[in-house]
C-alpha cells in the first residue's frame, strides 16, 4: 500500500472529527467561525508538505495551494481542484466518531450498539454493492461529513503524491478549499482571479464513477397576495380572503410538474413556504429545469398566472418577485468538452466505469463556471450525504486520488 492510500484515509478521518457545520441563519462568509479550525489545519499541512502559492483568506475562509508543473508542461492548461469544508446544517458535526468497517459482509451495519441504531440494507440497498470492501461509518448519532471531506482529503492525498513524484508529469495543478457550500453561499467570495486556473473540477459526488456536468437552472419567487379581511358575518361581495387566493395561484400551477413527481430532466415548480391570514398571504417557490427554454417558458406561465389573476381580482392583488438563482452549467461546459471526456478517458484507464448523471440541484461548479471558471463535479465515494447513515468507501476514495492524478497527467497533453 502506498503512502497516498493510507495518507487519504488518514487524513479523512482527522478531519471529519473538525466540526464545520456551516450555518444558514448567518448572513456572513463563513457563516460560522469553527470552519477556521479546519482551514488551519490544511494550510499546515500544504505547507508541510511543500506546496506553493499557499493564500488563507482569513477573512472569508477560503485556502488556495498550487502544485506546480513539472519542467516543459510550464505552458500546458492549468487545472484545479476544489472541494468544500463546511458539512450540512441538518444534522449535527459535532463529536463525529468515525469507524472503519474492514471487509464488510454486505449486512446490516450496527452503528450503534448503546442506541441501537442500525444501518440496514433494506433501507439502503446500495449498500449490498460495497462487499468485502472498507466502509467508513458514524456512529449513528452524526452526520459523517464525508460530503465532502471526502473530497479534501483525495485532493490533499493527491497533492502530496504530485510533490513526492517528481516524475510524474504535469503542469501546474490549483487547489482550492471553500466555506459554506452547504448553504449556498461557497462560491460567493471564491477568487476566481487569483485561483488562475484555466479549468477546475470539484470534487463533491457519490459513488465511484459519477460525473457531473448538467445541474438545473433555477429560481426563486415570492407571491405576495393583498386581501381584504370584513368581519365574517357581514363579508358577501366584500371579504377577499388571501389564504384562498395563494391556494387559487397554487391550483393553476400545473399538478404533475412538482418534485413529488418528477426525476431525471423533469423540471418542477415548488411551493416551498405558504403563511398567511385573510388579510395578506405570502407564498415562496422555487422553479427548476435543466433546459433553459423550458425553465425561462416556467417562469413565464407563473408570471402569466399572477397577471390573469390580477385581471379577476384587480391590479395589485398578487405581486411577484422573481430572482434567478443558478443556471445550468451544460451551457459552459459544452464549449470544454475535453473536461468531460478526459475525466471518463481517466476512469476508463482506471476501470472505473464513468456515471454521467443530471444534478437535480446547484452546485458551487455551476456558479464558477458562470464565473468563468468551467467546472464541472467528480465523485467522492461518500453515499448518503447530509444524515446520520452516511458513509465512504474507503476503497473508492483511494481510487479517486488516483482518478484526480490521471486527470492531471492527461492535460499535459492538451491541444
Ligand atoms: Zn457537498
Amino acid at each position: 500500500m502506498g503512502i497516498k492510500m493510507k495518507k487519504v484515509i488518514e487524513n479523512f478521518l482527522e478531519y471529519v472529527r473538525i466540526d464545520t457545520q456551516s450555518s444558514e441563519e448567518s448572513l456572513e462568509t463563513p457563516s460560522t467561525q469553527k470552519q477556521h479550525n479546519l482551514a488551519e489545519v490544511l494550510v499546515r499541512q500544504l505547507t508541510d508538505m511543500g506546496a506553493e502559492e499557499i493564500t488563507y483568506d482569513r477573512k472569508h475562509c477560503y485556502v488556495y495551494a498550487s502544485v506546480p508543473a513539472s519542467k516543459g508542461c510550464e505552458d500546458v492548461p492549468v487545472i484545479g481542484f476544489i472541494a468544500h469544508m463546511d458539512t450540512a446544517p441538518a444534522v449535527t458535526g459535532e463529536g463525529v466518531k468515525p469507524r472503519i468497517v474492514e471487509n464488510y459482509d454486505g449486512k446490516d451495519i450496527l452503528l450503534n450498539q448503546e442506541k441501537q441504531i442500525i444501518m440496514r440494507v433494506e433501507d439502503f440497498p446500495e449498500l449490498s454493492s460495497y462487499k468485502g470492501k472498507r466502509l467508513i461509518v458514524t456512529d449513528g448519532t452524526t452526520l459523517l461529513g464525508a460530503d465532502d471531506k471526502a473530497g479534501v482529503a483525495e485532493i490533499m492525498a493527491m497533492a502530496e503524491e504530485l510533490l513526492l513524484h517528481p516524475e510524474i508529469s504535469h503542469g501546474k495543478v490549483r487547489i482550492g478549499f471553500t466555506p459554506d457550500e452547504e448553504v449556498g453561499a461557497g462560491a460567493d467570495h471564491f477568487d476566481v482571479k487569483l485561483f488562475g486556473a484555466d479549468y477546475a473540477y470539484t470534487v463533491d459526488g457519490g459513488k465511484l464513477g459519477e460525473l457531473e456536468y448538467e445541474n438545473f437552472n433555477a429560481a426563486g419567487a415570492k407571491v405576495i397576495i393583498h386581501g381584504r379581511s370584513v368581519h365574517p358575518g357581514d363579508a358577501k361581495d366584500k371579504m377577499r380572503n388571501a389564504i384562498l387566493m395563494a391556494q387559487e395561484f397554487q391550483s393553476m400551477l400545473p399538478v404533475s410538474e412538482n418534485p413529488m413527481y418528477t426525476c431525471e430532466y423533469e423540471g418542477f415548480f415548488h411551493l416551498d413556504q405558504l403563511n398567511g391570514t385573510v388579510e395578506e398571504a405570502k407564498a415562496e417557490y422555487i422553479i427548476r429545469d435543466h433546459d433553459r427554454i423550458k425553465f425561462e417558458k416556467k417562469k413565464e406561465l407563473f408570471l402569466q398566472t399572477g397577471a390573469f389573476l390580477n385581471s379577476r381580482y384587480g391590479e395589485g392583488t398578487f405581486e411577484i418577485e422573481m430572482k434567478d438563482s443558478y443556471y445550468n452549467m451544460k451551457e459552459i461546459i459544452e464549449g470544454h468538452m475535453h473536461l468531460v471526456d478526459y475525466a471518463k478517458e481517466a476512469m476508463e484507464e482506471l476501470e472505473i466505469v464513468p456515471v454521467v448523471v443530471p444534478i437535480r440541484g446547484g452546485t458551487d461548479g455551476a456558479r464558477l463556471s458562470f464565473m468563468g471558471l468551467p467546472c464541472p463535479n467528480l465523485c467522492t465515494g461518500g453515499q448518503n450525504f447530509h444524515g446520520r447513515f452516511e458513509y465512504a468507501c474507503a476503497d473508492e476514495m483511494e481510487r479517486i486520488v488516483d482518478l484526480l492524478i490521471k486527470i492531471v497527467e492527461k492535460y499535459q497533453v492538451f491541444n
